[in-house]
């Protein structure tokens, strides 16, 4: 039944999320939410009617959505996971607009306001023990990284030492295979079994402590990579059938045009890195809503990653969060004409 409300849906979907403004002082560009997934924001260097536009979503969450109402529009899709199918979830949306919030929660990772990629873990776990007698599933996980088209390894352990967090120099740059027999892209990234969302927990603050680490060697780094956290599931029922799937939980790096008369270096580098890979998604996402029959999944490390997750019959969610500050409204505008641009609404 999951399924076939999805597929009614169509296979890729875009929600807005608006986070709550820093302080309640300050203006706001959010106009008007619909309950249709409509949204009007306002220009605030213009006071005429023409300084309003609009967007379409399929749903809008604005400032005062809890994660549970966020949860609750997206547990279909993940409950399809089970049911053998492949889900990707992405968090778009410029520095500062939520979309750690939105897949991890909120930073200190207290267990209060977990985000999506906890509470999706806790619900294969609660979906695979009510099938148990029908189907066993085992349930792993892979956490890397992409930063300047490189994959690291979050959760790869010092084999030597057994030291932790591992030293920046021990990340290694992972090669991606398509079409891998068994149906791994990243067959050498750690994949470990989890069977609690406590498992996962812990996983997740060794990812994060790995990511840390490399931040200090470049600062901020985590809003200027991609982190990719999947969920690999492998069901067998009693007759002897198996289920193969995964569902990718992806945040992306911030999508801030940074200006190119203002940096230099390594800095414009990654820049450039981040707006090529954010593009590429776009790219392939739009050629799939519109049926293409070439996708150019390999002109990004993140699409090539994701290939056998995009198009056929696997389904696409992306989160476009949204700030609501004014000072906000250029990036604000470029988030939300990205996401309406992959959008099928
Ligand atoms: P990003 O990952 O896009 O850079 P964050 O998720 O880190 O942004 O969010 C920036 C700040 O705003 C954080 O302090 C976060 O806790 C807060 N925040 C973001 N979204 C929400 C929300 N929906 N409700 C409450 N606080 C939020
Ligand atoms: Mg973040």
């Amino acid at each position: 039944l999951y399924n076939m409300v999805q597929d009614l849906k169509g296979n890729i979907r875009v929600y807005c999320r608006i986070r709550p403004a820093f302080s309640a002082e300050s203006k706001n560009v959010v106009d008007f939410i619909g309950e249709d997934g409509s949204l009007f924001i306002l220009d605030p260097s213009k006071t005429s009617k023409d300084g309003r536009k609009s967007f379409q979503f399929n749903r809008i969450f604005g400032p005062t959505a809890g994660q549970d109402e966020v949860y609750r529009d997206t547990q279909p899709l993940i409950r399809s996971v089970m049911d053998g199918y492949n889900v990707c979830i992405f968090a778009y949306g410029q520095t500062g607009s939520g979309k750690t919030h939105t897949m991890s929660g909120p930073s200190g990772g207290t267990s209060k306001d977990m985000g999506i990629n906890y509470l999706a873990l806790n619900d294969l776990f609660h979906m695979s023990n009510e099938r148990e007698a029908t189907i066993k599933y085992d349930i792993y996980v892979q956490m890397v990284e992409i930063y300047n088209e490189q994959v690291r390894d979050l959760l790869a352990e010092d084999k030597t030492e057994n030291k932790y967090p591992l030293p920046y120099t021990y990340y290694y740059s992972l090669e991606i295979r398509s079409c891998n027999d068994d149906g791994l892209s990243l067959p050498d990234a750690r994949m470990l079994s989890v069977k609690s969302t406590t498992d996962v927990m812990t996983l997740m603050k060794f990812g994060e402590v790995n990511r840390a680490v490399s931040s200090t060697a470049i600062n901020n780094r985590s809003s200027r990579s991609h982190s990719v956290l999947t969920v690999h599931i492998n069901g067998k029922d009693i007759t002897g059938n198996s289920i193969r799937s995964c569902l990718h939980l992806i945040d992306l790096a911030g999508s801030e045009r940074v200006d190119k008369s203002e940096v230099t270096g390594d800095r414009l580098k990654e820049a450039q890195y981040i707006n090529k890979s954010l593009s590429c998604l776009g790219d392939v996402i739009t050629a799939l809503a519109q049926k293409n029959s070439h996708i150019p999944y390999r002109n990004s490390k993140l699409t090539l990653l994701l290939q056998d997750s995009l198009g056929g019959h696997a389904k696409t969610l992306m989160f476009a969060h949204m700030s609501p500050e004014t000072d906000s409204f250029g990036e604000t505008v470029s988030t939300l004409k990205f996401a309406q641009r992959v959008s099928t609404v």
